[in-house]
């Protein structure tokens, strides 16, 4: 052999040594730290208390966001979505389970704040058995406070409603897509809001409900069974109906003050000009 051959197989001697050696000193570093983790787990004072801590905080689990979305059909329509609009006609839909999830978020914002500083309290002040522990082993307090962090509940607090709108051109040549987020506080906003709406509509039911045969006869006889606008009758042959001066989406009642008599014609024409 030369000494060329000689040289490169000392080198890679020494590289696979080297190895060897690296992976003995890995394979025991992780068996030690592994065993200085059980040892801290079986003696930590902390992750008792945390323990104790977690099983007295029971919080809801729950998504923490929901997500809509629309591919629109035309770039006219894409342009003119309106993000607003669409959540509203969401939450009107289902008011009360936007309602309910809400509340779980309130209540698990309510009582994360206490949870929090309690945990913040349990890492910071030492007991006594704690620090004997710190001056007994040296890693202790760092391997213990890994092990906390992982122990610490993360709750959603939160309720994140994304709206996600798309519009791929013909040929998709072109493509847009854009989003929203809705926040709790949008959404109840939007409840409110919701509730109003159906009061509203509940209202205009109840005002056409309150128009009966007995009601009509009395416009009908008051106004002499002809259209207040252009005199006709049933004789002329138009269809004669009870009218709401002020329209009940406007807010006008179900009272014979409210109510006139319209030919199907005038009915007509009135309803166009509105
Ligand atoms: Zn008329």
């Amino acid at each position: 052999m030369d000494e060329k051959a000689v040289l490169i197989i000392t080198i890679i001697s020494i590289l696979v040594i080297a190895f060897l050696v690296a992976v003995i000193i890995s394979i025991t570093y992780q068996r030690v730290h592994k065993k200085h983790c059980e040892y801290v787990e079986a003696h930590s004072n902390k992750l008792v208390l945390i323990s104790k801590l977690n099983a007295e905080f029971k919080f809801i689990t729950l998504d923490r966001s929901v997500d809509y979305y629309r591919e629109l059909d035309n770039k006219r329509a894409y342009d003119q979505f309106n993000f607003y609009n669409f959540m509203l006609m969401l939450v009107c839909e289902k008011p009360d389970a936007f309602a309910t999830r809400i509340g779980y978020v309130r209540y698990n914002q309510s009582k994360y704040n206490e949870y929090d500083e309690r945990f913040e309290a349990i890492v910071k002040n030492d007991t006594a058995e704690d620090l004997e522990n710190y001056r007994q082993f040296k890693s202790f307090k760092t391997i213990e406070l890994e092990q906390v962090k992982q122990q610490k509940q993360n709750p959603v607090r939160c309720l994140d409603a994304n709206i996600t709108i798309e519009y791929t051109s013909p040929k998709g040549q072109k493509w847009y897509r854009s989003w929203i987020t809705y926040n709790e506080d949008h959404i109840a906003a939007m409840i409110q809001e919701a509730n109003k709406i159906a009061r509203h509509k509940k209202t205009i039911q109840h005002e056409r409900n309150l128009m009966n045969p007995g009601l009509r006869y009395d416009v009908l006889k008051r106004d002499g069974f002809q259209c207040v606008y252009c005199g006709a009758t049933a004789q002329d042959g138009v269809k004669l109906h009870i009218d709401h001066i002020i329209p009940i989406s406007k807010g006008g009642k179900t009272e014979i003050n409210n109510l006139q008599t319209l030919c199907d014609r005038c009915n007509l024409g009135k309803s166009a000009k509105l």
